[in-house]
């Protein structure tokens, strides 16, 4: 696509990146039909080469957001599906993520807007104020009828249908050694997956010990920043970015690590990009790239290794949801498959599977309408599998696709630690 910055524009390395990208675009539309909100509303400006139109105009031309660009762009998951299909190699997440930047410094959004999108950088990031929040949305939920009636309260409305009814314990974050040591890892702590499923962190670390991993938690590290990220907030994404690579890098540089092991794909894909995220910071730009160098998804990692030999008995259909942080962000495609597979599951893919379930970090919340759609979807192409189980590599995804689906969501990290000697997901055993 040609692009008519001035040499003054792309001085500045951020416009430098965005019209780099844009440039790459060829206008061939192949993404649109992969493009989720293009499939439901079938308008070219919310596909993503009208997004790449909109914001180049915005970009090129300095203009102020206007309410519309931003509508196109809010409407956009950032699932990243586009990028699977481009065949020009349009990294669309990094024009995005710039557009959603300078939208967030530049447009005043609506006060409710403002408001959601400010509670929830304030409570998704921190695991004590999330749990505190959800244990909050019981009192809530009696009037979700009433709160729905007015469109100021969706996303409180989204929130609480999502929100689970009960609450667990906080899991350990001390660090487990293995017995027969052939490495040592850090886990991503995280923040929103191990206040909604701590089990996954469990088996996560049961399994790698099995394998012969030391498991470490670097203790400054938290949330990687994807949720802040995802909203335009570029500030509060740097810093939690920057805090993270001094956390994992006292291990590196300390006893060792071998990986960073991330168990929710939306994490691994912002944290696999630090380095990009930082490129622009000398004191941060190495080092952030030796640690995105590191960062492995938890099915990347045990594909690469040795598991332990694997129990008869647990042939279960499992329908595998590809997360579209892993499929198109990360481009992990095959490892989940084959580590069920190996594991002795019957293994099966639904229709449209590049499609995202409309979980997109906050999406499914700032977005409701569109995300139940895509999630309601999703959970149909699921069923016609008729599965035992669904299992995915995403804690957006379980939450999303386990609020509609029949049958048990699980990570699936929980099924390939009970087949290799590890305890029957809970919730599995509640289901049967
Ligand atoms: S990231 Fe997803 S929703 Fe956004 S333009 Fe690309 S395919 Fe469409
Ligand atoms: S597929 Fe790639 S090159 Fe073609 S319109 Fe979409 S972004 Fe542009």
């Amino acid at each position: 696509m040609q692009t008519n910055f001035t040499p003054a524009q792309l001085a500045d390395p951020a416009l430098a990146t965005a019209e780099a990208v844009i440039r790459k675009c060829v206008h061939c539309g192949f993404c649109t039909a992969t493009c989720p909100t293009y499939v439901l509303l079938g308008d070219e400006l919310d596909s993503p080469r009208g997004r790449i139109y909109l914001i180049k105009d915005m970009l090129e031309n300095e203009r102020a957001p206007t309410a519309e660009v931003v509508k196109h762009v809010d409407r956009c998951l950032s699932c990243l599906a586009c990028m699977t299909t481009c065949p020009s190699g349009v990294n669309y997440m990094h024009l995005v993520d710039h557009a959603r930047a300078y939208i967030d410094q530049r447009y005043q959004r609506p006060w409710s807007e403002r408001l959601w999108r400010a509670l929830l950088a304030m409570i998704l990031p921190h695991p004590a104020r999330f749990r505190l929040a959800l244990r909050l949305a019981a009192l809530g939920r009696p009037f979700a009828g009433l709160l729905g009636r007015a469109t100021v309260f969706k996303p409180l409305v989204a929130m609480l249908a999502l929100a689970p009814r009960h609450v667990p314990a906080a899991p350990s974050a001390a660090p487990s050694p293995a017995r027969a040591r052939k490495g040592r890892v850090a886990i991503l702590k995280g923040c929103a997956e191990p206040v909604l499923r701590p089990e996954i962190r469990a088996a996560t670390i049961r399994l790698l010990n099995r394998c012969g991993y030391d498991v470490t938690f670097a203790p400054d590290e938290a949330c990687c920043g994807a949720l802040v990220h995802h909203m335009g907030k570029e500030e509060a994404a740097l810093a939690a970015a920057r805090r993270n690579v001094d956390a994992w890098l006292r291990e590196m540089d300390g006893d060792g690590l071998d990986a960073i092991i991330i168990t929710a794909s939306g994490c691994g894909t912002t944290i696999k990009d630090y380095g990009h995220l930082l490129r622009a910071d000398p004191a941060y730009a190495d080092k952030a790239a030796r640690v995105s160098t590191l960062a492995r998804d938890i099915s990347e990692f045990l594909a690469a290794i040795d598991l332990p030999p694997v129990e008869p008995g647990k042939a279960l259909t499992v329908a595998y949801h590809a997360a579209c942080s892993l499929q198109h962000g990360q481009k992990v495609t095959d490892a989940p498959r084959q580590l069920l597979a190996r594991a002795g599951f019957q293994v099966k893919v639904p229709a449209e599977s590049h499609l995202c379930c409309g979980s997109a970090g906050t999406y499914n919340i700032l977005q409701p309408e569109l995300a139940s759609q895509l999630g309601d979807r999703k959970a149909a192409n699921l069923a016609r599998l008729q599965p035992d189980v669904i299992a995915t590599g995403n804690i957006g995804c379980a939450m999303q696709i386990g609020a509609r689906a029949e049958v048990p969501v699980v990570h699936l990290v929980e099924l390939l630690d009970w087949a290799t000697g590890g305890p029957r997901p809970a919730r599995l055993a509640s289901s049967s």
